[in-house]
């Protein structure tokens, strides 16, 4: 079969497509996928390239490493052991693969697997014509949605859900920072905090992408470019600063901000460093303390979180943004569009 297959980490050019990939084997409780579609993530499939992913107590993806952690497709096999889905199904997946043994995993807490595996790091994703999981690790998707618009669901959708309304509770009084907006997150974060009745300060770079965000809802627009996001949002506030900044990429001038324009028991809610190769930052802890502010940190959702977004989009209270699709064979001038951000919302490959 065609698959991305990655054999050595360094730059894009590590993307080769290759023609004779073996197909992968199917075991009782596993369902065969034939992939129509596949979400690009920035920050995730970058480090996989790069050989810099690392959940705590993880290494790196191990080479040979086929990519592709969000896919979209059609069942065409099924286990012996697998009832809930037949040759014909229109599926998406749940990126986290979870033991469902430890004691987070038994308390609902699943991102929190201390056997943590992750499809498109730890095993092959679904850059490839077909693709093997687990049946419950698969969902059905709603009518409404073309495969292209399932493939960015899981991990932007799924995550800001579990950031936004699982750990920092957003709420109908809340004035909302979303920086990087026009990412597939922040896109997803927007739209998350409107629907829970929030008011959203919408961040980026460059005003085509603002633009875009007020069509989704943004109330206040910055951009970082050439304006603070501490004097607008205190401006946007009456001076009474933010309830919850949602940051998807650690940024060191923004985090200096956020100290300026953040309310009183505010709260950050973080996921991601694509702002910092490192994943340093330098902040003056003082104001933290002196504010009450928390900061909380996440790495990709639960699956009740999952199932939540589903729900939402199959009700038609959340609309995927897809920014463009490149064939399967262009796929390092995919992630090149993402990288050079051009994109609003989210890089999708067809197979
Ligand atoms: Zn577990």
């Amino acid at each position: 079969m065609r698959a991305v297959v990655i054999r050595k980490h360094g730059d894009l050019d590590v993307l080769v497509v290759e023609q004779d990939v073996p197909q992968p084997t199917i075991g009782d409780y596993d369902v065969r996928v034939e992939v129509k579609a596949v979400g690009l993530n920035y920050g995730l499939d970058t480090m996989v390239v790069r050989g810099l992913f690392g959940v705590v107590g993880k290494t790196s993806a191990l080479l040979p490493r086929i990519p592709g952690a969000d896919f979209a497709g059609v069942v065409t096999e099924v286990g012996s052991a697998v009832d809930n889905f037949k040759p014909g199904d229109r599926v998406l997946n749940d990126f986290t693969i979870t033991c469902g043994d430890c004691q987070p995993c038994r308390a609902g807490r699943t991102n929190q697997c201390t056997r943590l595996n992750m499809v498109g790091v730890h095993r092959d994703g679904g850059a490839a014509e077909h693709v093997v999981l687990p049946s419950h690790k698969l969902r059905r998707i709603p009518d409404s949605l073309t495969y292209a618009e399932a493939a960015v669901i899981p991990v932007s959708f799924g995550t800001a859900w579990h950031m936004m309304v699982e750990i920092a509770n957003v709420k109908p009084t809340d004035w909302v920072l979303v920086t990087a907006v026009g990412s597939g997150l922040g896109v997803a974060a927007l739209q998350i905090a409107k629907l829970h009745g929030a008011h959203v300060i919408a961040a980026a770079g460059s005003d085509w992408k603002l633009e875009r965000a007020r069509e989704l809802g943004a109330d206040v627009l910055v951009n970082y470019s050439r304006e603070s996001i501490a004097t607008e949002a205190l401006r946007a506030t009456d001076g009474q600063g933010v309830n919850l900044v949602f940051d998807g990429g650690i940024n060191q001038n923004n985090w200096l901000e956020y100290a300026n324009c953040i309310a009183y028991g505010g709260r950050i809610v973080l996921s991601g460093t694509i702002g910092s190769d490192d994943g340093q930052l330098h902040i003056d802890i003082k104001t933290f303390y002196r504010k009450h502010i928390q900061m909380l940190g996440n790495c990709a959702y639960t699956a009740s979180s999952l199932n939540s977004v589903i729900d939402e989009f199959e009700h038609g209270r959340l609309r995927p943004v897809v920014d463009s699709t490149f064939p399967l064979e262009q796929v390092q001038h995919a992630y090149a569009h993402l990288l050079e951000r051009r994109a609003f919302g989210k890089v999708v490959l067809n197979v």
